[in-house]
């Protein structure tokens, strides 16, 4: 029997491509042909292709020990699987929302009315939580067309923008969910297969970490190195090293926030910092 510990990704959608590729930059590469029903990435891991809906339910009966899905996937699921990570991208909301033209103006006023979704687990549990009594309409997709053909009053869907709900004339009530993908985990395989979990997380979030920063490379007077110093933030010890060559000058290396990037840049000319390079960071562990 295989002891390779499993992996569930998402084999299309949304999810599917992303997932895939930060996979691949945390070290788990799946070469594109390799992408049907399951592929071994070195010795000890398996990853799973399937359907993104399905995840949460392979991870909750150990058919794999992790999974990649979105956090609403797991809470419209209702099972017990254990939220690892925060993957930074899929990211959107849930939310209720109306046509623009109708009278509803709160949740509240939604009593008794028709509520379009295809999260009819989180739709009632939002409802009775607002006491409000609904009739849930179950849909597998395209609620959003839903109140102008008259199928429900209201609907319950994801927003990214907000601009797919404004062109079908709905306005949102209420956002009540915050999603992104999630890197989640059986809760046995995390105690039974701790190390090599903790190393695959260990990976996924060098790469999360590093995604904002950039590496820094100058030139600069040595006398200048004080000033060029309090002006890399969070760096507590920038790499300094002589110049071979060039008496006085040194090169001064240091990590980064990117949003800081184009502000720094004159401050550094004024302290006549030469030969910037800036670049990107594949993979960070403090
Ligand atoms: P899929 O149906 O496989 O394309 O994946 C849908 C999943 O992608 C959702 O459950 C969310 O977790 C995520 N997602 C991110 N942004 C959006 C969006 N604007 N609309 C729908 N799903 C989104």
């Amino acid at each position: 029997m295989s002891t390779r510990l499993k992996l569930a990704v998402p084999n299309k959608g949304r999810l599917s491509e992303r997932a895939l590729e930060l996979l691949s930059l945390a070290g788990f590469h799946v070469p594109r042909h390799a992408r049907r029903l399951m592929a071994d990435v070195n010795d000890q891991w398996r990853l799973l292709f399937v359907r993104t809906d399905d995840i949460p339910e392979y991870v909750a009966n150990g058919t794999a020990d992790v999974g990649i899905t979105g956090f609403d996937i797991v809470r419209e699921s209702g099972l017990d699987v254990e939220r690892v990570l925060d993957l930074g991208f899929g990211k959107c909301r849930l939310v209720v929302a109306t046509l623009q033209a109708h009278e509803i103006k709160n949740v509240k006023q939604l009593q008794g009315k028709r509520i379009a979704t295809v999260f009819p687990n989180l739709t009632k549990n939002f409802f009775t939580e607002n006491d409000v009594e609904v009739d849930i309409v179950p849909l597998s997709g395209a609620t959003e067309i839903a109140p102008s053909i008259g199928v429900a009053d209201a609907i319950i869907d994801l927003v990214e923008t907000g601009s797919t709900l404004r062109q079908n004339g709905l306005e949102i009530l209420e956002t009540f969910l915050y999603s992104e993908a999630v890197l989640i985990a059986n809760a046995n395989s995390i105690a039974e297969k701790r190390d090599a979990l903790i190393e695959l997380e260990t990976a996924i979030k060098s790469v999360l970490d590093a995604k904002a920063k950039r590496y820094f490379m100058i030139n600069a007077p040595e006398d200048e190195l004080e000033q060029i110093t309090a002006l890399l933030p969070g760096v507590t010890a920038p790499t300094v090293m002589p110049l071979m060559g060039r008496e006085g000058w040194v090169a001064v290396h240091a990590v980064i926030h990117e949003g800081d990037v184009n502000r720094i840049i004159p401050e550094l000319r004024k302290c006549r910092a030469e030969g910037l390079l800036i670049l990107p960071i594949e993979r960070m562990m403090p």
